[in-house]
């Protein structure tokens, strides 16, 4: 995990490591992806999230018109599909625990080696999970929905998921793409 610029995403407005944003850059009076990162420009970041996407294409002040909006979405369902693999396989080795109540007890414990949040936990959990974890150096990253989790373990929602092995957790990140 290298460290990296950090952005915010002009949809939520939380900040994040710029790699792992899109960023789209203004070209003749709309917005076109820029991929590497590389164009000059006027530029907006956003989350490699559906639910920030949608919003952000709804927003008549940024001009995305829906050949870049099918682009953007077609690009985090790709995106998806390895991390989503890889955490059936954390799931099977068993370094992992799920729920608010058992993540928390896994970071009293130093247990934890990253959180995963579910994109659209709410703002009331989110702020508990964040609070819990205000002294200790855990990472953390926003992934799928919490149906999408939940569909992992069996459950109906699951709104985050802690890594308990520093290895695992790194080869999570990788199968993110960052
Ligand atoms: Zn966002």
């Amino acid at each position: 995990m290298k460290s990296n610029p950090i952005r915010t995403c002009v949809a939520c407005k939380e900040t994040a490591e710029k790699a792992t944003l899109f960023k789209l850059v203004e070209r003749e009076g709309k917005y076109v992806l820029d991929e590497k990162h590389k164009m000059d420009g006027r530029s907006i970041y956003i989350c490699k999230s559906p639910l920030c996407v949608k919003k952000i294409s709804k927003n008549k002040k940024y001009n995305i018109d829906t050949e870049l909006l099918l682009l953007l979405m077609n690009k985090i369902k790709i995106a998806r599909k390895e991390p989503i693999k890889a955490l059936k396989s954390i799931i099977n080795s068993g370094k992992v625990t799920f729920g608010i109540k058992l993540v928390q007890e896994q970071v009293a414990r130093n247990k934890a080696s990253l959180l995963v949040l579910a994109e659209d936990i709410s703002k009331k959990n989110e702020e508990k999970i964040k609070f819990g974890i205000k002294d200790k150096k855990i990472p953390i990253v926003k992934f799928s929905t919490k149906e999408e989790l939940g569909e992992l373990f069996g459950k109906d929602e699951v709104t985050v998921i802690a890594i308990l092995n520093k290895k695992i957790a790194g080869g999570f990140f990788k199968a993110l793409g960052r």
